[in-house]
């Protein structure tokens, strides 16, 4: 499942270095995630970087885009190179 950030984010700017797969990116308004380029982290971290350094904790799972571990690694593949 991709993440999302709602519009509690207060554009800190920390998150978008910390992603791996540069799936954020700053919106209109607030920063936004691209579902496909977010593996939740999966491939390079245990856990999501994103959630990790949030201070306001915005970025939950994103319900529509369902995906288990293994669609996130086959993502993962893909959009690193190697499938
Ligand atoms: S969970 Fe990982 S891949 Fe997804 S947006 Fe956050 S830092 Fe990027
Ligand atoms: S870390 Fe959180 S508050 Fe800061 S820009 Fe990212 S989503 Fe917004």
């Amino acid at each position: 499942m991709a993440l999302m950030i709602t519009d509690e984010c207060i554009n800190c700017d920390v998150c978008e270095p910390e992603c791996p797969n540069n799936a954020i990116s700053q919106g209109e308004e607030i920063y936004v995630i691209d579902p496909n380029l977010c593996t939740e982290c999966v491939g390079h971290y245990d856990e999501p970087q994103c959630q990790q350094v949030c201070p306001v904790d915005c970025i939950p799972h994103d319900p529509a885009h369902e995906e288990n571990k293994d669609e996130l690694m086959a993502k993962y593949l893909i959009i690193s190179g190697q499938a």
